[in-house]
């Protein structure tokens, strides 16, 4: 009978991803920086080229979680599309430092146990994302910078990318108008273009993940919220998986993404415990996921920050949320949505990507 039971539990265990499913859900959302966007700033052979980035980006991930595949994989396959592409301030394009270099910083959190990885300041790393989910996995510690975590990706095997790689013309002129016209870095940046990206997967696990070249002109060895775990980056399955961009000083004051999710967490607990066992609904609802993102945003405000969110929930919800007028921005979800947005108020239906 032991043995039936145990053979049982095997084939259950070693039956195959979800993907065949239909029922089973996947939720991702993925951003490119908020801003003060202008729209008539913005020309049309601009805006298809992010929106073409965002949809690469938001198509690789969805790929991954339509598949079976892990959260973690999916924030990971998103990110380093954007990392790739120069229109992000992350990897190629990252902005200038007061010195002149690109350093690199960026996060990643797996919601199933809170393992989280981090590292700041790298030069030399193409994809900083992939090197701090090395620091998650590959060592006992959760945040690295400078060479010292240039040289743990030595040890694990990651190729030096030659500085110059991550330098554009664009960012370069940035620095250059900053110095030259005492500007500050939200005069030049005019977005912060940090990029991130949270999902769902089918399993119901959470992640979450950030990176950036923080903002131009930093100096002094200065880290934004990107990189901080708890500011930039949180999941916990628990609750959700929040990915953040803006004015990185007020996102680690207010402490966003764990203030979100420690909110959200509250909230289902207490549906639960009011409810009773006999509960349908002890979920929370996205249009209370919306609320709570917009108080904690609203808190940054307050304060004198500006910027955005991007969250998902346990239940399956993708949500945006941003005080500027524009959060370059898109999700996708196994109910049908799939969309890429720019400004406030937009919402462009993407076509659905072959899976
Ligand atoms: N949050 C980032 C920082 O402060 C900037 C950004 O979102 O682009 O470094």
């Amino acid at each position: 009978m032991k043995k039936l039971a145990a053979l049982i539990a095997l084939a259950l265990m070693t039956q195959p991803a979800r993907a065949q499913d239909p029922a089973a859900k996947w939720s991702l959302a993925i951003h490119g920086g908020a801003g003060t966007l202008d729209p008539a700033q913005m020309t049309p052979e601009k805006r298809v080229a992010y929106e073409a980035a965002l949809q690469a980006a938001l198509d690789a991930g969805a790929k991954v979680l339509a598949g079976g595949g892990e959260a973690l994989d999916a924030v990971k396959a998103a990110i380093i599309i954007m990392e790739d592409s120069p229109l992000f301030n992350a990897g190629k394009g990252a902005v200038f430092t007061w010195d002149g270099t690109n350093e690199l910083d960026a996060s990643i959190m797996d919601g199933r146990d809170r393992s989280a990885g981090a590292v700041a300041g790298v030069k030399t790393v193409k994809n900083p994302i992939l090197l701090a989910d090395t620091v998650r996995t590959g060592s006992e510690h959760v945040f690295l910078i400078g060479k010292g975590a240039e040289d743990f990706a030595a040890t694990k095997g990651f190729a030096v990318t030659p500085p110059a790689y991550f330098a554009t013309p664009e960012r370069r002129e940035a620095l250059e108008r900053l110095k030259a016209e005492k500007l500050s870095a939200l005069d030049v940046d005019h977005k912060f273009g940090t990029v991130g990206a949270v999902a769902l997967d089918q399993k119901g696990n959470l992640a979450a993940g950030t990176s950036t070249g923080g903002m131009t002109g930093k100096r002094w060895g200065r880290v934004g919220d990107a990189p901080l775990i708890g500011a930039g980056t949180y999941a916990d399955n628990r609750s959700c998986a929040v990915s953040a961009t803006g004015w990185g000083e007020f996102f680690i004051r207010v402490g966003v993404a764990h203030e979100i999710c420690a909110r959200l967490r509250a909230t289902r607990e207490a549906k639960v415990a009011l409810a009773g066992e006999d509960a349908e609904d002890g979920g929370v609802k996205a249009a209370e996921a919306q609320y709570i993102a917009d108080a904690v945003m609203a808190d940054v405000a307050q304060l004198g920050g500006d910027g955005g969110v991007i969250l998902v929930t346990p239940e399956g919800d993708p949500v945006y949320s941003f005080n500027t007028t524009g959060m370059y921005r898109g999700r996708a979800t196994s109910a049908g949505m799939r969309e890429v947005a720019i400004f406030g108020g937009e919402a462009r239906v993407s076509k659905a990507p072959n899976h």
